[in-house]
């Protein structure tokens, strides 16, 4: 059921004891909109926790709160008024749904794909992040900002958008990132904790961008990584960035092989919907930003997915 922003907050209000879970593979803006939202109810009197079925990356322990999270356990099942899923439908979630007994299933979320499957969902499509739904909520609650909050809200927005670059940056997202300053955010002392890039993973950038292949007539460039490569390469993340880049490509797209019929992919567009080509195979996300997971082996889901983004190419033209 579709609530509206002020029943949303209603909703978290009625809640006394309340489990934050995101998406699996966490992002900034996961476990920044946990974390906001967690510091927020705490400081409105509740118990509220955050419970992450995946490892969290070490860079975002500059979160207030970071230390805190736990994942969940499918056999000490822990009992909530409210468990709030957030920026993913709730299937995404690992374990959670199963490990979490709760009495009503909230879920906040920004993606246009989301499936509004949980029992109260909140979209806003419009918003850069789901941690700028956060922001919102603290305007619709009797909350007083403090820093940690600001902390953990100003990192999902600024993770999201890019730090404020891409397309879903509106006059909103910056307006909220400016009162994150004037609630104690030092910006630099944020992106300089999460640039932060082990050597090796500097040295892995290098090989990707050399394993670069353009596809559809070099309107799209891929990176694709077979099984042994994904599993020597601890952080891809940045790859998507490095040929997203290059000039005359509308889709970029990064593959990883993670068992021998399990692949990962991540699209990046400069317009054309790949949250669209996402949806063919059961994934989703953003008109600028998708990722989808294909049930075949390497050889196999490199042909589907470069098909799939080579047909949108030619209809887009
Ligand atoms: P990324 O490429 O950074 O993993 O994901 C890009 C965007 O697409 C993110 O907003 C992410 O939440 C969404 N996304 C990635 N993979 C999937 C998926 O398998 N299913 C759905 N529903 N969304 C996805
Ligand atoms: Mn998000």
């Amino acid at each position: 059921m579709i609530v509206t922003l002020s029943e949303t907050a209603a909703i978290l209000a009625s809640a006394q004891r309340v489990v934050i879970t995101a998406h699996e593979n966490p992002d900034g803006d996961a476990i920044g909109s946990s974390l906001g939202l967690m510091h927020m109810l705490r400081s409105l009197g509740k118990e509220a926790c955050v419970l992450l079925d995946d490892d969290i990356p070490a860079i975002f322990s500059v979160l207030p709160g970071y230390d805190i999270i736990r994942r969940p356990d499918e056999k000490e099942p822990v009992e909530a008024d409210l468990l709030v899923v957030l920026d993913t439908s709730t299937d995404r979630t690992g374990c959670t749904l199963a490990a979490v007994k709760a009495e009503h299933l909230l879920n906040i979320d920004h993606h246009q794909t989301n499936d509004n499957s949980a029992e109260y969902t909140y979209v806003a499509p419009g918003r850069a992040a789901t941690a700028e739904i956060i922001y919102d909520l603290t305007r619709e609650l009797p909350v007083k900002l403090t820093k940690d909050m600001a902390v953990c809200i100003y990192t999902g927005l600024a993770t999201d958008s890019g730090f404020f670059r891409f397309s879903n940056t509106t006059s909103h997202t910056m307006r909220a990132a400016a009162e994150m300053l004037d609630h104690g955010v030092t910006p630099n002392v944020i992106s300089e904790a999460l640039e932060q890039k082990p050597y090796q993973t500097v040295r892995d950038i290098g090989e990707a961008i050399e394993m670069a292949e353009l596809f559809a007539d070099g309107h799209a460039a891929g990176i694709f990584l077979d099984e042994a490569t994904t599993a020597r390469m601890k952080s891809t993340e940045s790859f998507i960035g490095m040929i997203r880049v290059i000039e005359g490509v509308d889709i970029a797209v990064v593959m990883k092989a993670k068992e021998k019929e399990l692949c990962r992919v991540s699209m990046r567009s400069k317009g054309i919907d790949v949250s669209k080509i996402a949806l063919q195979f059961g994934g989703g996300g953003h008109t600028r930003a998708a990722g989808c997971t294909l049930l075949m082996p390497f050889e196999d889901a490199k042909r589907t997915i470069c098909e799939a983004i080579s047909k949108a190419i030619w209809e887009n033209k």
